[in-house]
């Protein structure tokens, strides 16, 4: 008998007994709480993305995936069958649209290579950022972008949970680059070459990183550009006023790495000291930083916040009770690194400009947003277990209140001006009828404490609520791993 007939009844065999009498089970089921068509969330504060002031005791109308109405639940009609949830004590604002969201995280460092070395979460991130409330997210550099590119294609099959990805494509950068795994440009052409490749494998954004040589930033950003797309940097080797004359859309993490104000830097090149040279003689109301800020709002630069990362080699912080859920998502060996790590950067405490950049890049982003400027967010979780998905989108929430902006502003920068950049203003980024029901909905009031937004309950998805307790525990001790 061929081996062909041996295994051929068998696989029929397993076709009648599964395939055509039941439908396939939804992968996304374990992870789904609330999966109704209509559903009604009661009593909720509203915190609606716009930046206006919160309301109270509103209710939202979902319908097949679409918010049909918001308003006060005294008038809100709910219609018959719908699936009512008494929210009373929650607030709901919109999905966060997190933009600079790695689908990596840096391994354990070794002595034997340069730099960080990037390993993929296929199945961490994706569900870490959902369930931190992030229903949008920019990839914002790729280290294995045909992985991130099927992770996209899974999550928008239904295949695994995760947000709605618009994949970056691998890092832009010059010598000597910061990870192994990225590619050095050899030139403006390289730059052309690399751009047309990856869009047409299917990246939508790009990114230009801190080596990168002028030259090459210049030629890139038109390719990009000619491609309809848009192009954000990490940079060092190029300053911000610099890079927003060449037509860069977007900048990285605001004027912490910015190095133009460094005395004697010389044109190309990335200063080591940039940012303790900043955090210790740059002054935010200066006249340099004022034209700066002025020309990126003049050529409609867009700036990403990520305070979670500078807030992670501050001396002491996050505060230990809020890494407890990182701990618990790292692999023992991964969160004892982190622990010793915390430890090196206590000792340094005394001497340490970390506090002083983080005030100044506060007051950046204060300053950037009151002179008109488009200040969006991101998490950026690469470092050493303190910034990780999702959990670090919750932590700039906090920060940036800290930095002065109220509740309201904070989750308007994460949402509505994210999908500003986008273009997808129409569709997300608001809590408003005929919108996308992308939604969180969190256990306390944001308005009166913000710390509410580390007690996600459950994350709608074009109207499908998934259960964000079940999503972090789903990968827990795997952040790293995969
Ligand atoms: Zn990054």
């Amino acid at each position: 008998m061929s081996r062909a007939s041996l295994v051929l009844p068998c696989v029929f065999a397993l076709c009648a007994s599964t395939g055509a009498q039941r439908p396939p089970a939804n992968p996304l089921a374990p992870f789904i709480s609330v999966d109704d068509p209509v559903i009604a969330l009661e009593h909720v504060e509203v915190i609606d993305g716009t930046g206006g002031p919160a309301k109270n005791d509103q209710t939202i109308m979902i319908d097949h995936g679409k918010i049909a109405a918001v308003g006060p639940s005294a008038s809100v009609p709910i219609p018959a069958g719908a699936k009512s949830l008494d929210l009373t004590g929650r607030t709901v604002y919109p999905g966060l649209v997190g933009m600079h969201e790695h689908l990596f995280y840096s391994e354990p460092v070794s002595p034997t290579l340069q730099g960080l070395v990037g390993g993929e979460l296929v199945d961490t991130a994706p569900r870490l950022y959902l369930a931190g409330g992030v229903t949008t997210a920019r990839t914002t550099g790729s280290i294995e972008p045909y992985t991130d590119l099927n992770i996209k294609k899974d999550i928008d099959a239904g295949r695994v949970p995760g947000p709605e990805l618009d994949v970056t494509g691998p890092y832009l950068e010059g010598a000597p680059p910061l990870i192994p795994q990225m590619h050095i440009l050899t030139g403006p052409d390289d730059a052309r070459t690399m751009v047309d490749y990856w869009v047409g494998e299917g990246v939508t954004s790009w990114k230009a990183y801190m080596h990168i040589a002028p030259a090459d930033l210049k030629a890139a950003i038109a390719e990009v550009h000619a491609h309809g797309e848009k192009i954000t940097g990490h940079l060092c080797s190029v300053g911000f006023t610099e890079a927003a004359n060449m037509g860069i859309d977007n900048l990285e993490h605001g004027i912490a790495v910015d190095t133009e104000f460094s005395p004697g830097r010389k044109e190309g090149e990335c200063p080591a000291d940039a940012a303790a040279y900043l955090a210790q003689h740059v002054e935010m109301d200066s006249a340099p930083v004022e034209t700066m800020i002025h020309t990126l709002v003049q050529k409609h630069v867009a700036v990403t916040s990520t305070l979670a990362v500078l807030d992670s080699i501050e001396p002491g912080h996050p505060p230990m009770a809020f890494m407890m859920r990182e701990r618990d998502s790292l692999p023992p060996t991964s969160w004892s690194g982190t622990l010793t790590t915390r430890s090196i950067i206590l000792e340094g405490a005394a001497t340490s400009w970390r506090p002083a950049l983080m005030k100044k890049e506060m007051q950046f982003e204060r300053k950037f947003v009151e002179a008109g400027g488009l200040l969006m967010a991101g998490c950026d979780p690469t470092g050493y277990g303190a910034v990780l998905p999702g959990f670090g989108d919750e932590r700039n929430l906090e920060l940036l209140v800290q930095a002065g902006f109220t509740p309201e502003q904070a989750i308007r920068i994460a949402t509505l001006n994210g999908a500003e950049y986008l273009g997808r203003a129409d569709r997300i980024g608001t809590i408003a009828a005929g919108k996308q029901a992308d939604l969180v909905v969190v256990n306390g009031s944001v308005t009166k404490d913000i710390t509410a937004v580390e007690r996600v309950e459950t994350v709608f998805k074009h109207g499908v609520g998934f259960d964000s307790p079940r999503l972090i525990e789903s990968v827990r001790g795997m952040v790293g791993l995969r």
